[in-house]
């Protein structure tokens, strides 16, 4: 598996320093400059998303959001601005970014933005297998050795987030925040009903469970 590549361009540390650190904690490659040079060197190596302060030191943001729209026109671009103006936020999507967040801004509403702009964006695999489990992304459909498994689109979605990770453990606060699209408070009852029905669709009654459960942390996709 792949994760998405972020390019964080804040020249503010106070901003940048917790954004960039919700984001790796999310799973993501991050990588974080804070100028417009250091943005157009590092959108160079490739990346997916590109978050832009629009007040940067050594170029006005809005051009550089122009700049990487022209060289990278499949990256997308969310705008950072300080600014309440409204001109800016216009001229930023008319310089071809995606979608924009004023400051200061909730890092749940940015996580939802990010994932939110990255779905738009071609999957890098649509077909994933883990041991006898097959998921196919674009078509929404699951095998179980031959036979085609009904999930619920929650059930779904916690399916992908599992076999994308399989091997590894995915903790209870990513899948919320993934999977339910929200800041996790407390209860993750939800959760483990879900889990508790992809086991009942996905596991032979004979065979160890697809899903191991690391107590007080999250879930494992067994990949033998
Ligand atoms: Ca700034």
């Amino acid at each position: 598996m792949s994760e998405a590549r972020l390019l964080v361009v804040e020249d503010d540390e106070p901003i940048a320093r917790p954004l960039c650190d919700t984001l790796r904690a999310h799973g993501y490659d991050v990588t974080w400059v804070t100028s417009a040079n250091d943005a157009f060197v590092s959108a160079e190596a490739g990346v997916d998303l590109v978050l832009l302060d629009l007040g940067l030191p050594d170029l006005d943001g809005v051009e550089v959001c122009r700049r990487l729209r022209d060289r990278h026109p499949e990256t997308d671009i969310i705008i950072l601005t300080a600014r309440r103006d409204e001109v800016d936020v216009v001229l930023g999507l008319d310089a071809g970014a995606d979608d924009y967040l004023v400051k200061p801004f909730r890092l749940h509403e940015l996580l939802a933005r990010v994932r939110a702009r990255l779905r738009r964006q071609p999957a890098e695999a649509d077909v994933i297998t883990a041991d006898d489990v097959t998921v196919d992304t674009a078509a929404r459909r699951v095998t179980v050795g031959s036979s085609e498994v009904e999930l619920r689109p929650k059930e779904f979605d916690l399916l992908v987030l599992l076999v994308r990770e399989a091997g590894r453990v995915v903790t209870r606060e990513r899948i919320m925040s993934e999977v339910w699209d929200e800041h996790w408070f407390g209860s993750t009852k939800t959760l483990d009903i879900h889990v508790w029905a992809l086991r009942r669709k996905l596991d032979r009654p004979d065979a160890a469970s697809h899903i191991s459960t690391a107590r007080g942390v999250g879930y494992r996709f067994e990949a033998p």
